[in-house]
């Protein structure tokens, strides 16, 4: 029988509220449990694909080509789980397909309501993860406790727990317990007031996860055990940890946490393995060597819009002992002069929509390309390659993407026929995992070691074929196309120490046990490029 665990957060956003259950799952599979993991967002929006990053940081894309939100790639980054279409729910999917539902006609002659149609809608998301096999299933309720938007979710969560029986179903409730300055204490309070809003709607959490700057003192524990109603051994601190996020898996089982998650749900204690997290740890915080690497983007300041990318460096620098430093530049602080991109190893040019920070964008790859600087253009990064090439090798002054420039009379990057015309913006674009074949003798070829992979895509425009053979004969090579040939999926050069475009997104599909080849290679080329 499947056993249910609800994830709720208190006071403020912000807490880590993901990886602190993406590190509780892999403490549970580490003790040989099924996991499957999902996340419920209250805002709105059908799903976070039409949010700016401004937002809502990255928009992480599932193998079946769901958009959601970014906890999901901690989910698959540090618990190993596949992530689908079950996986997010926000209240904009809940209600529009109950909406759509009573448009049908299903529910004729009722009065279609929040209790019970919402909740039960929101209860068969919950049971949709519980798929064969699996014997935990996780849920994170995003926002905060308190929040009108999330109270569907925690009156479903209510009544879920309750049809569940005792120890089948748990709430842990992560909470902010703040040190304050000026009396030199750490509070408890804004803590027994989160938990009494989840009280007055009948939820009684099992466990309090204490999100803490520093230890916290026995009083302390002993307060919020009686004000929250909660055992004292299932008050949890969880500490800032000093260097890395891979350290809370380990600062969660030193606390017993996964221990006392299976005692709440009644079910064996196997033993865990945790030998590989600890090699990986040993490996993040004693690296031997460091590199620098710009990503050159357009929404510098906001680590949270390129998540998945800063991730893939941190793997590819597990698999090679190396700390890399990826800074965010602004393209547009770039276009006149790329000088500043002398003093890094290597080069990343992300995905992104909108024309702002284009020009950028091309004089980096221009100045990377003529100066040898390992370069990896990712989506749109690609898309720039093959614009830069058109324009400074070809000779096309004005070549560029119909999604910036719809007059240009060379557009290397358009729509597919069969998308132009097309006006909507939600759910139009290319998504999810497509295979690719690589052209062999490719650099392409070599980092993969295979010729047949799949890659995770989230674009709409493509690289037009009827510049193929112009930009191949000026020396611009195809290392990948669909298989079909039909659409052309990675580019490089071949005499620069690295330069490649993909139009997928690697970084989607890189983890800390199997880094992602094409993160790896420019990591590998970046270290070699510092020796010069
Ligand atoms: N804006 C480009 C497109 O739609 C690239 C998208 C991306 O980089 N993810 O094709």
């Amino acid at each position: 029988m499947t056993k249910f665990i609800f994830i709720t957060g208190g006071v403020v956003s912000g807490l880590g509220k993901g990886i602190t259950s993406a590190s509780l799952a892999y403490l549970l599979k580490s003790h040989g449990y099924n996991i499957a993991m999902q996340k419920f967002d209250p805002y709105l929006n059908v799903d976070p694909g039409t949010m700016s990053p401004y937002q809502h940081g990255e928009v992480y894309v599932t193998d079946d080509g769901t958009e959601t939100d970014l906890d999901l790639g901690h989910y698959e980054r540090f618990a190993g789980v596949r992530c689908d279409r079950h996986s997010n729910y926000t209240s904009g999917k809940i209600y529009s397909s109950v909406i759509a539902r009573e448009r049908e006609g299903a529910y004729l002659g009722a009065t279609v309501q929040m209790i019970p149609h919402i909740t039960d809608e929101i209860k068969q998301a919950i049971r949709s993860a519980a798929k064969p096999g699996i014997d935990i299933v996780m849920t994170e309720i995003g926002g905060t406790a308190g929040d009108i938007e999330s109270l569907p979710f925690l009156e479903a969560v209510r009544q879920f727990k309750n049809e569940a029986g005792l120890g089948n179903a748990i709430v842990i409730h992560l909470t902010l317990v703040p040190y304050i300055k000026s009396v030199g204490e750490m509070k408890t309070k804004p803590s027994q007031q989160s938990v009494s809003i989840l009280h007055n709607i009948g939820i009684f959490p099992d466990m309090l996860v204490c999100r803490t700057e520093m230890a916290m003192a026995d009083e302390q524990r002993r307060k919020l055990s009686l004000f929250c109603n909660v055992p004292d051994e299932m008050v949890i601190e969880e500490c800032d940890v000093q260097h890395s996020i891979y350290e809370v898996p380990q600062e969660l089982a030193d606390r017993g946490m996964d221990v006392k998650v299976l005692e709440l749900l009644r079910l064996p204690l196997t033993e865990s393995h945790l030998d590989d997290w600890h090699e990986l740890l040993d490996r993040v915080l004693h690296p031997e060597k460091t590199c620098r690497i710009a990503l050159v983007g357009k929404y510098a300041g906001l680590r949270d819009a390129y998540k998945s990318i800063f991730e893939s460096f941190a793997h590819a620098g597990i698999a090679l002992r190396t700390k890399v430093i990826c800074d965010m530049v602004e393209a547009e602080e770039l276009e006149n002069d790329c000088s500043r991109l002398d003093s890094y190893d290597g080069v990343l040019v992300p995905g992104g929509f909108g024309a702002r920070g284009i020009e950028g964008k091309v004089a980096t790859l221009q100045y990377a390309r003529e100066k040898g600087i390992p370069c990896l253009g990712i989506c749109l990064g690609l898309q720039c390659m093959v614009i830069e090439y058109a324009r400074h090798v070809l000779g096309y002054k004005d070549a560029n993407s119909t999604e910036f420039d719809e007059k240009t009379s060379h557009p290397v990057i358009d729509l597919m026929p069969d998308q132009r015309g097309v006006s909507s913006k939600g759910g139009t674009m290319r998504l999810g995992a497509y295979p690719c074949r690589l052209v062999d003798g490719s650099r392409a070829a070599e980092l993969y070691g295979e010729k047949d992979i799949s890659e995770r895509h989230r674009h709409r425009f493509e690289f037009n074929n009827d510049y193929r053979k112009q930009l191949i004969s000026a020396g611009l090579q195809i290392g990948g196309t669909s298989p079909d040939d039909t659409l052309v999926e990675m580019v490089e050069l071949p005499n620069h120490p690295f330069y490649v475009g993909c139009q997928f997104h690697p970084e989607f599909k890189s983890r800390p046990f199997s880094p992602h080849p094409l993160f790896v290679g420019l990591v590998q080329a970046a270290l070699k490029h510092q020796e010069k």
